[in-house]
């Protein structure tokens, strides 16, 4: 299975220019979509679930017109929005059982799709409680259960692990790695780390734009000796923005970590590190947007 992206572009009707021709191929596995606030991740996953059109392009899913047959795509689809809302006053047996029905899942399949993903999720105890009563996490694995009603070959998933505690992170990241290798998951995340520990291939858009598509691993090998960094005062740092390319400046103990991209030889002091794949995120926007870390 492969989602094939051509052209694709939006422009609200207030003038914003959402998505701005992209062209992107994703491939069966675990895809994450890396870009600053306002970049366009969620007007493109809006765009992939049909929940909005595009003004120009296309986009497949194999041989279905995602554009069009929004219908077939929607059974095929599972989808985790950033702003995932529930009812506060219905336990997640019944939500569950509700939202299969909306999925024209109906029968003895409901109430077994319904108590298995329950179990999957860890859920299952929990079943019977309101799901106002749920933590974070809690709703979260309840809303990637909602996703994988209807075993779904597409799901999307738009910033999953916003408010959750790093605990919560790891086991909602467990079960998505569990998903199915017939599936393809798209997931869009600030936490630059995750992409390089979870997929096997990722993107940068950034104003509309598609910047970069590649292997985390290939990508940060392409860093190898190209990134120092040094720990600075305050008072530094405008000299050093002015002669080298800053990567990103953060606090460390009262001071400032400032890491830097230089093919060459840096300015005294400054020692190589290991490339990670946030440098590889920082550099690739760096220039199109401003990188203010501190
Ligand atoms: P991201 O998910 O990467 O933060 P979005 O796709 O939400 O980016 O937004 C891309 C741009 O489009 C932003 O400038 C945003 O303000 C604008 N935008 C998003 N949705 C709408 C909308 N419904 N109407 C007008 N502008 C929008």
């Amino acid at each position: 299975m492969q989602l094939k992206i051509e052209n694709l572009s939006k422009t609200y009707s207030n003038g914003v220019k959402a998505l701005n021709n992209v062209s992107l191929t994703i491939n069966q596995g675990m895809f994450g979509l890396l870009g600053p606030n306002g970049a366009g991740k969620s007007s493109l996953m809006r765009t992939i679930s049909t929940l909005q059109e595009a003004d120009q392009g296309s986009i497949y899913l194999d041989e279905l017109d995602v554009l069009k047959e929004k219908e077939s795509v929607r059974r095929l689809l599972g989808y985790l929005p950033q702003d995932f809302g529930v009812y506060p006053k219905i336990n997640a047996e019944e939500m569950l059982t509700h939202i299969a029905s909306l999925k024209g899942i109906n029968g003895s399949e409901r109430k077994e799709s319904v108590g298995a993903l329950l179990q999957r999720v860890n859920l299952y105890k929990d079943r019977k409680k309101n799901l106002g009563t749920y933590s974070g996490g809690m709703k979260q694995r309840f809303g990637i259960a909602q996703a994988l009603l209807g075993n779904p070959k597409l799901i999307i998933v738009d910033e999953p692990t916003a408010g959750l505690d790093p605990a919560e992170r790891n086991r909602f990241y467990n079960l998505l790695s569990e998903i199915g290798d017939n599936t393809i998951v798209i997931l869009s995340t600030h936490i630059v780390e995750d992409v390089r520990t979870l997929c096997t291939d990722f993107a940068i858009i950034c104003q509309g734009e598609l910047l970069r598509h590649d292997h985390p691993e290939e990508a940060v090998e392409e860093l190898n000796g190209k990134i120092y960094v040094k720990s600075v005062d305050k008072s530094d740092i405008e000299q050093i923005r002015n002669q080298e390319q800053v990567i990103s400046v953060q606090m460390k103990s009262g001071r400032l970590s400032v890491r830097i991209y230089n093919d060459s030889t840096p300015m005294q002091g400054f020692i190589p590190v290991a490339p990670i794949l946030e440098d590889v995120y920082f550099h690739q926007i760096s220039g199109k947007v401003d990188v203010v870390t501190i």
